[in-house]
């Protein structure tokens, strides 16, 4: 057998969206067209964005940079040109003016998370485990995943909210937040996703203030993870912007517009902190692609990585959102307690199937044997066990056509209407 560290044991061990992807893949590859697939997190590639990153790369090609680019090391902060180009983006756009030291572009923004988490949660000098706090349950099954260590991510249940028949909407919990970190000594960060992964709640900006000022008063980072929001690739519904303060590390991603495979993340905050993270960095894989951040750095001084994705991506997202509504209302037996979350932003739907006789794993698993493909919620609670509301919920990709939608929804609705019936 092998004799893996506990380091070693942790990351084989894989939770969370990681560990049904493996049986997602394994069904997928069995048979490819059999399948509706629903669970996608990969951004659908729309003809524009593509057309914008070839034009990019045969820039560089043509312009001879191509072997400066991607024979020679750099700076494990990043490019100089990436990190001045957003530095100007954020103070033209937003008047927010950052010194070079504040910018780091990471490998990705999982790698990010992983930096951040690890160095200011797990393990203390004194031997105590910092957490990282989640404010508001569900949130990215990923932040599971990149702790070194277990037990590292903890979370608030939210207050579930009806807005209509079979609308809904998570509202943040503001007390439970407070008093949590006003009685445990043990959170060394607090981490959330804006526009959020799984349910597409955007927090409002009074939330995140409060959040923030909590935090700062208790010397806490806070991580904003803003992978799915603007100005790229800016899949938000409703209005909100970039929120940067001197506790707050913004953690930004180029996956969503396009660029996943080249892994370029952005990490914006106090020297301070993104000193810690840069030593990291430099030290498990020296720095991210040469060649994607320039690319980025054409796209952003162009003006079109901001304005396809404004005009493009984000349009392209709500029109799949109502259409998904649409199919549900339509295909969904009326007299199902069933609610979408209200759609904010992101690329997926989020279905809670209210009273559901048996548990989220198990509808996934019925689901594929009728050939759909979803993800079970359960993941995005990240251990909680605070109610039966964690196991009543599945995430639709909405980076399907229409026609796979469709055909999914009708899946959907024939199990869940036989589910009820039965029961
Ligand atoms: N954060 C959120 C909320 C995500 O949904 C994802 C990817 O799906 C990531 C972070 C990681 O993305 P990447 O490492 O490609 O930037």
């Amino acid at each position: 057998a092998l004799h893996l560290s506990k380091i070693g044991n942790k990351m084989t061990n894989k939770v969370g969206v990681r560990a049904i992807m493996h049986d997602i893949q394994e069904v997928l590859n069995s048979n490819l067209n059999q399948y509706v697939n629903l669970s996608a997190g990969n951004p659908a590639i729309l003809p524009q964005v593509y057309e914008m990153w070839e034009e990019a790369l045969k820039d560089i090609v043509n312009d001879k940079q191509l072997k400066n680019l991607i024979s020679q090391y750099g700076s494990s902060y990043g490019t100089h040109e990436l990190i001045d180009c957003i530095r100007e983006y954020f103070f033209t756009n937003y008047r927010i003016k950052l010194d070079r030291e504040q910018v780091l572009i990471t490998s990705g923004s999982q790698n990010l998370f992983f930096l951040a988490l690890n160095s200011f949660c797990g393990t203390s000098k004194e031997g105590r485990v910092k957490k990282a706090l989640i404010p508001m349950l569900p949130d990215y099954a990923g932040y599971s995943g990149v702790a070194l260590e277990e037990g590292v991510i903890e979370g608030i249940p939210p207050i579930l909210s009806k807005l209509d028949h079979h609308t809904f909407r998570y509202e943040f919990n503001k007390q439970a937040f407070k008093d949590k970190i006003a009685q445990d000594p043990d959170v060394g960060a607090v981490v959330l996703s804006r526009p959020n992964n799984p349910s597409g709640n955007i927090l409002s900006e009074e939330s995140v203030q409060l959040i923030s000022q909590v935090c700062k008063d208790y010397h806490i980072p806070l991580l904003i993870d803003s992978a799915y929001a603007p100005p790229f690739p800016a899949i938000n519904f409703i209005e909100m912007d970039p929120i940067i303060h001197d506790n707050i590390i913004h953690c930004m991603s180029l996956s969503k517009v396009g660029l996943p495979g080249e892994r370029i993340g952005i990490a914006i905050g106090k020297s301070d902190f993104i000193k810690v993270m840069e030593a990291f960095q430099s030290n498990i894989l020296i720095h991210s692609s040469r060649l994607g951040q320039r690319m980025v750095v054409s796209t952003l001084k162009s003006g079109q990585l901001a304005g396809i994705s404004a005009n493009h991506i984000r349009t392209h997202y709500k029109q799949k959102h109502d259409y998904l509504k649409n199919l549900l209302t339509i295909r969904m037996p009326d007299d199902i307690p069933w609610y979408l979350h209200k759609a904010e932003g992101s690329l997926f739907g989020w279905l809670w199937l209210e009273g559901l006789p048996f548990s989220d794993t198990d509808l996934y698993n019925k689901l594929k044997a009728e050939n759909l493909i979803v993800v079970p919620g359960g993941s995005f609670f990240h251990g909680s066990q605070s109610s039966s509301h964690n196991r009543e919920c599945i995430r639709i990709s909405l980076t399907a056509a229409d026609e796979e939608l469709k055909k999914g929804i009708d899946i959907l609705s024939s199990v869940v209407k036989e589910i009820y019936s039965s029961n």
